[in-house]
């Protein structure tokens, strides 16, 4: 199903996969996809940032942050080195001390994207 899901670049919210899935997959029942999603979330496989107040999905394909579109919300992924996640990770770890146990992180960047510009 994770392939089914198509153009992973675009992290389409809960309706466009929905809509994409009936369309090339095969018809499903609207809560039984939500339920499938809520399990691939769970088990790593999906991830999803917030835009808008809306869930947006994403393919994992391991730690990364988001260049968010303030004006069209589109989601481009945004590859760092492993390094400088690691070290704001740490860093942030540090900051917060034993308050709190970081287990993900969830970088975003936002701007306008060349389209709205
Ligand atoms: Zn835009
Ligand atoms: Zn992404």
């Amino acid at each position: 199903m994770k392939e089914n899901l198509g153009y992973p670049e675009a992290h389409p919210s809960f309706d466009q996969i929905f809509e994409a899935y009936n369309e090339k997959v095969e018809s499903i029942d609207e809560g039984a996809l939500k339920n499938q999603i809520k399990k691939f979330v769970i088990l790593g496989a999906l991830y999803y940032v917030n835009v808008n107040n809306e869930k947006r999905y994403g393919v994992h394909e391991g730690n990364h942050c988001h260049f968010i579109c303030e004006k069209c919300g589109k989601v481009k992924d945004v590859f760092l080195e492993e390094g400088a996640i690691n070290m704001l990770t740490e860093y942030s770890q540090r900051r917060i001390r034993s308050a709190s146990k970081i287990d993900k992180v969830n970088i975003s960047f936002e701007g306008e994207c060349f389209d709205c510009k």
